[in-house]
């Protein structure tokens, strides 16, 4: 079959599988749930221990399923290689594990993922220095660099307030400074923007999210866009100086990070994870429109007070945000409600609207933000990340557009 690079997103994961021979004929890659591999040479497996032969030997490591997954997140980036794990945070953590080490620096947005945040200050204590900074502003985060910088760390819409790094200009000073850049783009998968077009050299998802896309399954994943060159990352181990410097930092990944972390996506969460892709570009543009309606509409209701979503154009990056992203703004939006008017009342209120903390579910979900997912952090920080203590985030689902109005509606009516 073609393998054209101007095929559509949606054809190219939907034909990934038959890019290999499958058994049977079978259209599906099937669930290969061994645990361990076997060879028909004593010679093969030393071999395919030893990364001459391509094969897998365990599969905390990796395995078929795993892989067929890879392959498609790999297509979906246009990029080098992909590695999956258990959820995204074993992803994150896994790049910190097997990159850096005591008295490196990081530099990331200080407008973080609640857990990726409490993360950074793990890896504080392991002697590893990170600075948190606005990311909306390249200057910023040039100020912030240091001879001991190795990796530049950003998400390309914040979460909750839907800051937007400065994405392409990042990417410029990372490649003028020979800095591994890397961009968690779970809130815009794909669909909307593959962080290589601004020179990332990893990109992260959280496969839970839109990619998996039914809150079914867990995982992660750490795509090499190819652009990084890691002849001059100086962490590289020597036993991973092998062949090609374009394939190090992904061996490195896969065996400090993934090995021996053992954060291994399970195959039936794989194959999950794949199902639900094949529909990533259908939901995404329903998610899209969507949130832009309901943004627009929760803009103009009198007990609201500020929308946050980069789709509108009061947002302070929304022409950012338009120039970067295609097709849409995602489907995170959040929102204040006019002071006197209690958040919980509100969500309380609401009858379709589902309150729980997941992402990018099917279903339209809301959560009080300072009470839950930011609370560990502290009122300090959140206030550095913009949180209002009344403020509210919405995952905008593929319910009919008419019917989530319906819900706010009558919501915003019962706390009047
Ligand atoms: C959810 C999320 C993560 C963590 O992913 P899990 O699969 O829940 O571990 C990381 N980054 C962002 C931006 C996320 O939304």
């Amino acid at each position: 079959m073609s393998t054209k690079r101007h095929q559509g997103l949606t054809t190219r994961l939907l034909h990934a599988d038959r890019l290999q021979p499958i058994e049977h004929g079978a259209v599906h890659k099937p669930l290969h749930l061994a645990a361990a591999y076997s060879y028909p040479s004593s010679r093969d497996l030393a071999a395919v221990f030893q990364g001459d032969k391509p094969g897998y030997v365990y599969a905390r490591q990796g395995n078929p399923t795993g892989a067929a997954l890879e392959q498609k997140v790999t297509l979906l980036e246009e990029a080098r290689a992909t590695a999956v794990f258990s959820t995204g945070m074993a992803a994150i953590g896994a790049i910190a594990a097997a990159l850096l080490k005591a008295g490196d620096h990081v530099v990331t947005s200080q407008f973080l993922f609640g857990n990726t945040n409490s993360l950074m200050q793990t890896l504080q204590g392991l002697g590893i220095e990170v600075s948190f900074v606005d990311a909306t502003d390249v200057a910023k985060v040039e100020a912030a660099l240091r001879p001991t910088t190795r990796i530049v760390f950003t998400e390309t819409i914040a979460n909750p307030r839907t800051q937007v790094a400065d994405l392409a200009g990042i990417g410029e000073l990372c490649a003028a400074r020979g800095l591994l850049y890397v961009v968690d783009s779970t809130l815009t998968t794909p669909v909307l923007f593959k962080p290589k077009d601004v020179q990332a050299g990893f990109v992260v998802h959280s496969l839970t999210k839109a990619i998996g896309g039914h809150g079914d399954a867990m995982g992660g994943a750490v795509v090499d866009t190819g652009l990084f060159d890691w002849a001059r990352y100086p962490n590289i181990l020597p036993p991973y100086r092998k062949g090609d410097a374009a394939g190090w930092g992904m061996l490195q990944l896969r065996k400090k990070g993934l090995r021996d972390f053992g954060a291994t996506l399970r195959p039936e969460d794989a194959h999950r994870i794949a199902a639900g892709a094949e529909t990533l570009a259908l939901r995404m543009a329903r998610v899209c429109d969507n949130a832009l309606q309901l943004a627009r509409w929760l803009d103009g209701q009198p007990q609201i007070d500020r929308v946050h979503y980069p789709g509108l154009s009061s947002h302070a990056e929304h022409e950012r945000a338009a120039a970067l992203f295609k097709g849409g703004f995602g489907g995170l939006l959040s929102f204040e409600l006019k002071a006197g008017l209690d958040c919980f009342d509100f969500l309380d209120a609401l009858q379709l609207v589902i309150v729980s903390s997941h992402l990018a579910d099917n279903r339209t979900l809301a959560i009080p933000v300072a009470h839950t997912i930011f609370y560990e952090m502290g009122a300090e920080r959140r206030a550095a990340m913009g949180i209002a203590d009344g403020l509210v985030r919405l995952s905008v689902g593929i319910e009919d557009a008419d019917d989530l109005k319906a819900d706010f509606e009558q919501a915003l009516a019962r706390v009047s």
